[in-house]
This record gives structure tokens, sequence and C-alpha cells, in this order.
């Protein structure tokens, strides 16, 4: 995992745009995925970017970071 927190966004959304500053709106989504459960109090969801080259074709593209993971015992933990 990053030990570095960064405001730029480092991935293409999956129809290959490029998700840079003022092409992308973040956001954010409380989860109890593994992913999110490694993450300290306060961190346990993911950051999500909506691509607004996509939103300009009409199709909704979130993308989360970390990726979203859900695990076997995720449910399980969930409260
Ligand atoms: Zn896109
Ligand atoms: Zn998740």
């Amino acid at each position: 995992m990053l030990g570095v927190t960064t405001e730029h966004v480092p991935f293409l959304c999956p129809r290959g745009h490029r998700l840079g500053p003022g092409r992308v709106i973040v956001g954010w989504s409380p989860c109890g995925c593994p992913p999110c459960l490694e993450r300290g109090r306060g961190l346990r969801g993911h950051r999500t970017y909506l691509c607004l080259a996509c939103k300009d074709e009409h199709v909704t593209t979130m993308c989360y970071l970390p990726p979203h993971l859900p695990g076997a015992d995720a449910a399980h933990r969930w409260p």
C-alpha cells in the first residue's frame, strides 16, 4: 500500500480516459470490504472517481480507490 496521500488521480477510467484535474468528480463511499478495513479508523471507505469524459457520453463510470474487493468474511464483520 502506498504510504503517501496525494490528491492526484493515479489511473485511467475503464474506458481509457485519463482522470485528471477537472475531468473527474471525486467523492467518498464508506465501505467495510477488506481493503478498506486495512485502513485506519475514519478512512474505511473508497475514494470514488466519476469520469466526466464518460459522463459527456452519457455513461456513468465510477472508479474506486482502493479497488473494491468484497471478501468472503466482509459481510460477517459488517456491523
Ligand atoms: Zn471515462
Ligand atoms: Zn469496498
